[in-house]
């Protein structure tokens, strides 16, 4: 039985790291190399699992992150590829992400990938400044991002993003602009650009609070987001999610999914997914993991659920509103579309918040359209109490 209507997203974690980057909280390992090629067993297990549903369901777009995809073979990834070909219909224009390290991103690598129908590149170039590669502990410095683009157009690939953190600390203005204008002389096609977060446990949030280094100035950190967004559209970069910038059709179609909160699929240990209305996440280490999905893969249909599901949630329909409101708020061109609002949830946007949408529109901070509701420029360094606004109204 078809339980999916609208063509599908599919995330696929890759959980290991040469070494973990000091501003990173993600489920990724860097002593776990040795389980990488049982991994890759246990993840086209899970893939086999889902294709046991019977149902060859569509897929537009698929997304291999983590961690650090690249460390895989190309005869890993044929492994995988081969196995989603089998167990869903992958569009023709089927956009198939690989985020990188720039290191690892050699041209007869990136031609193997290529003849596998990857077709768009995530590079974690992070800043060009050596100092704050150093703070980071990224492995890399600025020329292996040149390289690395250098490689990827040599291989073929015409949609390249490069993701860059600003305001971290110690960063000045000047040492932000640098990095934007050598973001810029690379030609991407794509950029994502967010305010550092110090996320809890990591290396840079001990640092922070030990008091060994600056904490996080939210002056600057508007200042350097307006300069890159006035740098951008300057350079030509339409700006369409409150960090992301893309040439005309090069946006991330794969993301634009999670913003318009439509379903996407999780595999491997520790993704998420949403899909046959519910929420659900699968078992983080990646041991487990493998050891769940290691025999057989199951006969039976329990689609979008595989063994390695460990836990799952009911999507209510305030839970589905509340999400298509925080994520389709960071749409700073298309917002929320209120055709689509009005069909999915049986009420206009703006008629379900009158005093919200008013108050907000009067102060400047939305844009109320006939055929949608965005955030305003200036709603948009504030995209946080925008949002606080609307889904305080949820729990009244
Ligand atoms: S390479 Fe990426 S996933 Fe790995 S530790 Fe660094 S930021 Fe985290």
């Amino acid at each position: 039985m078809q339980l999916q209507s609208s063509p599908l997203s599919l995330y696929l974690h890759i959980p290991f790291c040469r070494s973990r980057c000091s501003y990173c909280a993600f489920n990724t390992y860097t002593d776990l190399a040795h389980l990488m090629p049982d991994y890759v067993k246990a993840l086209c297990n899970e893939i086999k699992a889902l294709a046991a549903s019977g149902y060859k369901y569509e897929v537009h777009t698929v997304f291999v992150g983590g961690g650090t995809p690249s460390l895989l073979t190309p005869r890993q990834f044929e492994q995988i590829m081969e196995n989603l070909r089998d167990a869903f219909a992958l569009s023709p224009t089927c956009e198939i992400s690989l985020e990188a390290n720039p290191e690892d991103l050699a041209v007869a690598y990136l031609r193997s990938l290529r003849g596998l129908g990857f077709n768009r590149l995530s590079i974690g170039m992070q800043s060009a400044n050596p100092e704050i590669l150093r703070l980071f502990d990224r492995r890399h410095d600025v020329s292996a991002v040149a390289n690395a683009l250098d490689a990827a157009r040599k291989a073929k690939f015409e949609n390249v993003n490069l993701d860059v953190i600003f305001a971290s600390p110690g960063e000045s203005l000047a040492d932000w602009a640098a990095t934007v204008h050598t973001v810029l002389s690379f030609e991407p096609d794509h950029i994502s650009m967010y305010g550092l977060e110090l996320k809890g446990g990591t290396k840079l949030r001990l640092q922070v609070d030990a008091g060994a280094l600056p904490p996080p100035d939210d002056d600057a950190f508007a200042d350097m987001y307006e300069f890159a967004s006035e740098a951008l559209a300057g350079a030509g970069f339409q700006q369409y999610e409150i960090s992301n910038w893309r040439r005309q059709g090069k946006e991330c179609r794969h993301n634009l999914q999670y913003w318009r909160n439509l379903p996407y699929l999780g595999l491997g240990a520790g993704a998420h997914g949403f899909a046959g209305g519910c929420r659900y996440s699968t078992i983080t280490a990646p041991q487990r993991y493998v050891d769940c999905l290691s025999g057989q893969p199951p006969r039976e249909n329990h689609f979008p659920l595989t063994p390695a599901v460990a836990k799952v949630r009911l999507v209510e329909t305030a839970d589905d509103l509340y999400d298509t409101i925080m994520m389709g708020m960071r749409l700073t061109d298309e917002g929320i579309n209120r055709s689509s609002f009005a069909h999915r949830f049986g009420q206009d946007f703006v008629a379900m918040f009158p005093d919200a949408v008013a108050k907000l529109a009067a102060l400047g901070m939305l844009e109320v359209l006939a055929d949608r509701v965005r955030l305003s420029p200036a709603g948009r360094l504030l995209s946080n109490s925008v949002i606080r606004e609307f889904v305080s109204r949820l729990t009244e």
